[in-house]
């Protein structure tokens, strides 16, 4: 028997299930066994999705992920998480990753976590994000 669980709670999905399709915008941005999704994020938005979790808190200030998700109708024309990504380039604004088999499941992004060519391939594309921080922290009123 299978059971689909479609939840924002990380600790159910976690506590719960085999397998988690990360979604954004309506589009699947990274799909794979839980136990490494959690232990090693490949997509920026699910990096950035754990990294938001309370349990993952400084202690000060809950970090959140800058911006809204796109509407319908005011899509980005290239990747969807792109307006919202530390990790944009000028590739990234133009052209749609497709979904594609990475590590022991898949994603849809042009610069995945454990790639080791990414930040040569980031900056090769006009991007400036050597190091940077998969989330920017800012104030929640
Ligand atoms: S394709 Fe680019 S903008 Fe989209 S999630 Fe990956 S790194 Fe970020």
């Amino acid at each position: 028997m299978a059971l689909i669980l479609i939840t924002h709670n990380m600790g159910v999905v976690s506590d719960t299930t085999e397998r988690v399709a990360v979604m954004y915008a309506g589009q699947i941005m990274e799909q794979r066994p839980t136990q490494s999704l959690f232990t090693s994020p490949q997509h920026p938005y699910t990096a950035a999705l754990l990294a938001a979790r309370p349990e993952a808190s400084d202690g000060g200030r809950l970090a959140t992920i800058p911006g809204v998700v796109p509407g319908v109708y005011d899509r980005p024309r290239g990747c969807l998480f792109n307006p919202r990504c530390v990790y944009a380039t000028p590739l990234t604004d133009k052209v749609r990753p497709d979904l594609r088999p990475w590590m022991d499941g898949l994603i849809r992004c042009h610069y995945p976590l454990g790639d080791p060519t990414r930040h040569e391939r980031i900056a090769a594309d006009g991007g400036a994000a050597d190091g940077a921080p998969i989330l920017k922290r800012e104030t929640v009123s």
